[in-house]
């Protein structure tokens, strides 16, 4: 079974595939920031191992991963700017959304990498988003976040597949999380999500866990998972 870090496991999309791994037998390290979702997850699988990690941190990042191997990374953590006009975007927004959607993604894959091509073995799995593939006016710098991301995979892919690295896409539409929660109303919130309409976190977890579950010389590279009924 392999050891799995996922990132942004605190809540949504990164809970639900933590769980998922975990159940399947994984020994899963789940890393985020907030302590009572760590806490909570310690409790609710023996094969789970929190971390908290601010994964812009580059330190805390190092001296968590010391020692660790892993086998199966996914860079999941992730955060959507106020929505708007890019005219009027704040430009803290914009470095948050940088550092934490893409800058850490591709430091955290840099530490862990090179013991993945030491074994000639590895998954490198990306949150990405619809929003790198489609227009979403008022996403401008979410999108290009999650397109560089998409870029990024793709180059990684170049470089790893020969030492039999495997990197995968996940491409979400709208999945019901907390991604929105501290720029729309609950209102809004619950309009979007309503059940008929969203992904579940639940069922990328289990479309992430058929991925790896794929004898090491198949690759999906990448995977799209969108609500079936349009907005
Ligand atoms: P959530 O808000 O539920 O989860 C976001 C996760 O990212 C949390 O666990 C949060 O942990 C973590 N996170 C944010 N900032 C940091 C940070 N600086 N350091 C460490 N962890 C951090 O939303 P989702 O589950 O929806 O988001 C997961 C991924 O899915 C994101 O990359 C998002 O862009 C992507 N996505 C989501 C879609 C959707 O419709 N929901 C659609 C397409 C893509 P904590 O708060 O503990 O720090």
């Amino acid at each position: 079974m392999a050891k799995a870090l996922v990132t942004g496991a605190s809540s949504g999309i990164g809970l639900a595939i933590a769980l998922e791994l975990a159940r399947a037998g994984h020994q899963v390290y789940a890393a985020g920031r907030s302590e009572k979702a760590l806490n909570d997850l310690r409790a609710s699988h023996a094969n789970i191992t929190p971390i908290q990690l601010d994964v812009t941190d580059r330190e805390a990042a190092e001296a968590a991963l010391e020692g660790l191997q892993i086998d199966v990374l996914v860079n999941n953590a992730g955060i959507m700017p106020p929505l708007g006009n890019f005219a009027d975007m704040d430009m803290a927004d914009i470095d948050s959304a940088l550092e934490i959607n893409l800058s850490a993604a591709i430091m955290i894959t840099r530490m862990v990498v090179p013991q993945m091509r030491d074994r000639e073995a590895g998954h490198i799995l990306f949150t990405g988003s619809a929003a790198a593939h489609s227009v979403f006016p008022g996403m401008a710098v979410y999108s290009a976040t999650k397109a560089a991301i998409s870029g990024f995979a793709a180059g990684l892919r170049a470089d790893l597949s020969p030492f039999g690295i495997r990197v995968t896409e996940i491409v979400p539409g709208r999945v019901e999380t907390a991604l929105y929660k501290d720029i729309l109303d609950a209102e809004t919130r619950s309009a979007m999500y309503s059940a008929s309409k969203a992904v579940q976190p639940e069922d990328v977890a289990r479309m992430v866990s058929a991925v790896l579950d794929l004898p090491e010389w198949a690759t999906v590279s990448r995977f799209d998972i969108v609500p079936t009924r349009p907005t």
